[in-house]
């Protein structure tokens, strides 16, 4: 059981090419021609002169595709899910940083995201089971979407007027947290997926802030459920999708009475979510999965699945305090080097200690 923590740096916007790039990939250090950058870099914004720097198990750079990043991170997962293990996929990352163009993508065959991707990898794996065991094994796919907004569970499926306001209640059933009377759809090929799947996104809740017109303030998770019986055996996992809410410093975007009460329950499941990435890496015997319902539904760290997580960041600088922070988030799990940038820029000393970044947690480490 681990966490894959992998940083996705996002191109430029149309309206962004005269700005700045802050963020930015160090060169890999092995020689192989197909290794990937792992360390970020970002300026401290109390002292330009100093950067910090973060490690990942991979970075995707600006000009990564969705295919690279599919068939780096995720595709080598999909047999371990049809062996019976469960697999949870997240986009983590402020708003406007490319969580939902990581995850849903867009429209064009290059441009679709994992989501579509992961689909249509199970969907080929279906045919390869069905066809290896000559029929005798047989599999079954089917959904369920939904989202958590201000800690409610909404069904994905219905439309937004058959929502009642405390949303549907979560009970414990066998050690297993379920969500009481959430739909689950079958759907057996990717073009019955795409239907069902543009329908209830137009159902997700999003209200605008400051920093994006329509932000989306609600974690949307999609479980693919992967069935697959013989005469004598049925083996079910789960594959979860979660494309989570904004992790901006809602204390810097105006916000009002209502706003605040939906970036608390953000923050609170965010730091749920870190608690047990935390703990899972670091082999803690207790995950602390029900410090939120996210992580509770998602029965995080509870089975010997597999997690990805992808922190999604904007190159700007007009992202800059939020991207420290939600490199901390990530960090969490890894180690963080600081060095200090004089002129030479190739003349790293080590930096003063982060204590001046509000509410960081970096632990200082020599560059090796
Ligand atoms: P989020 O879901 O994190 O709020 P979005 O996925 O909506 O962010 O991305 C914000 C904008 O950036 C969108 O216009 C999206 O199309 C664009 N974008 C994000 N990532 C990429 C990328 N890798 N390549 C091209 N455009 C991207
Ligand atoms: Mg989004």
């Amino acid at each position: 059981m681990s966490v894959r923590v992998v940083a996705r740096i996002r191109p430029l916007l149309k309206q962004e090419l005269d700005k700045d790039t802050i963020v930015t990939a160090d060169p890999p250090t092995s020689t192989d021609p197909k290794a990937k950058p792992s360390l970020i870099r970002i300026p401290n914004p109390k002292k330009e002169s100093e950067s910090f720097s973060f490690q990942f198990s991979s970075v995707y750079e600006q000009n990564s595709t969705q295919q690279e990043l599919f068939d780096t991170e995720i595709a080598p997962t999909v047999k371990h899910l049809f062996n019976g293990f469960d697999l949870s996929i997240f986009a983590h990352g402020c708003t406007g940083t490319g969580k939902t163009h990581t995850m849903r993508g867009g429209k064009s065959l290059a441009d679709r995201g994992v989501i579509p991707r992961l689909l249509s990898a199970i969907y080929r794996r279906c045919k390869k089971v069905e066809k290896d065991t000559a029929g005798e094994t047989q599999v079954e796919v089917t959904l369920e979407y939904f989202e958590i907004y201000c800690d409610r569970v909404y069904d994905l499926f219905e439309p937004p007027e058959k929502r009642t306001a405390s949303g549907l209640p979560i009970r414990d059933n066998n050690g297993k947290t379920i969500v009481v009377g959430l739909k689950e759809k079958p759907c057996a090929t990717l073009k019955e997926f795409e239907q069902i799947y543009d329908q209830a996104n137009v159902n997700r809740s999003t209200s605008a802030t400051k920093l994006n017109a329509h932000s989306s303030r609600s974690h949307a998770i999609l479980c693919v459920k992967v069935t697959q019986t013989t005469e004598t055996t049925i083996q079910v996992s789960r594959a979860s999708c979660i494309d989570l809410a904004g992790s901006e410093d809602n204390r810097r975007t105006d916000n009002n009475k209502e706003r605040m009460v939906e970036s608390n329950a953000i923050n609170s499941s965010l730091f749920a979510l870190a608690n047990c990435v935390d703990a899972i890496n670091s082999k803690k015997s207790r995950i602390p999965y029900r410090e939120s319902k996210m992580t509770r539904i998602l029965s995080l760290g509870q089975n010997s699945g597999l997690t990805v997580m992808i922190l999604n960041l904007a190159p700007t600088r007009a992202y800059h305090l939020d991207t420290i922070s939600s490199l901390n988030f990530a960090s969490r799990t890894k180690k963080i080097e600081t060095c200090e940038i004089e002129n030479d820029p190739m003349l790293r000393n080590i930096a003063k200690p982060l204590g001046a970044i509000a509410g960081s947690n970096i632990t200082r480490q020599p560059l090796r």
